[in-house]
């Protein structure tokens, strides 16, 4: 019987070996290793060392599902979707980094793994047709902060948006009108006349369609 080397205390990728686990002579030995995850595995010593065994089964099962993701989605519309919202906020070079990394909007450190986003997207109802919007547009790009919209509301929320201050607060007029809901198209053109948002919103809320001397232009409106 040959000397046994002794892999206690060794790690090989997730796995730490703890002890070893059988110790029959004709047998290859086996050792106890706990992998990352807390959970227990038993595996060969040559099994170890050749690096065939990296993680226990549940977290092997992950990372091939994680590589065929990554390697199946690789040239869809959603990677794209991925690639080019990690150039907006990371590469200078991309023509929209003034608008996005300049402004200081990042990306989550998990979302910098694709199969993560795309897992995130697949889950929470992305389609070919719609696009990524960030619920607060001040806020970077992560699970809590983005939703899948319509290209038309995601124009609406767009940062190149008009904002206006009201109550010691800046947002855009999508927002506001989002948050006092009233018609977005009907709040822009009654500002547009020259009304301030107080009065825009109370103009919509009350159905007013007087028409009045605007003081800014001089004009009947
Ligand atoms: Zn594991």
């Amino acid at each position: 019987m040959p000397k046994m080397i002794d892999l206690t205390g060794q790690r090989y990728g997730n796995l730490i070996v703890i002890r070893i686990a059988e110790n029959e002579p004709c047998k290859k030995k086996k050792w106890l290793c706990k992998c990352d995850c807390g959970a227990d595995v038993i595996v060969s010593g040559s099994n170890l060392r050749s690096g065939h065994t990296k993680h226990c089964k549940k977290c092997g099962n992950e990372v091939a599902r994680s590589k065929k993701i990554k390697h199946g989605m690789t040239g869809t519309k959603l990677y794209y979707v991925w690639q080019s919202m990690i150039n907006r906020c990371e590469n200078p070079n991309s023509k929209s980094y003034g608008d996005y990394g300049k402004k200081g909007i990042c990306v989550c450190d998990d979302w910098h793994d694709s199969s993560i986003f795309i897992k995130w997207a697949l889950e929470h109802g992305y389609k070919d047709w719609l696009e990524i919007d960030r619920i607060d547009t001040f806020k970077g790009y992560s699970p809590e902060n983005c939703r899948w919209v319509t290209r038309q509301l995601n124009a609406n929320n767009k940062t190149t948006n008009k904002y206006i201050e009201h109550n010691g607060e800046m947002r855009t007029l999508s927002d506001w009108a989002r948050y006092y809901e009233v018609n977005y198209k009907n709040l822009s053109r009654n500002l547009n006349k020259g009304y301030s948002l107080q009065e825009a919103v109370k103009r919509e809320k009350t159905g007013d369609r007087s028409h009045r001397y605007c003081t800014a232009t001089g004009n009947i409106i």
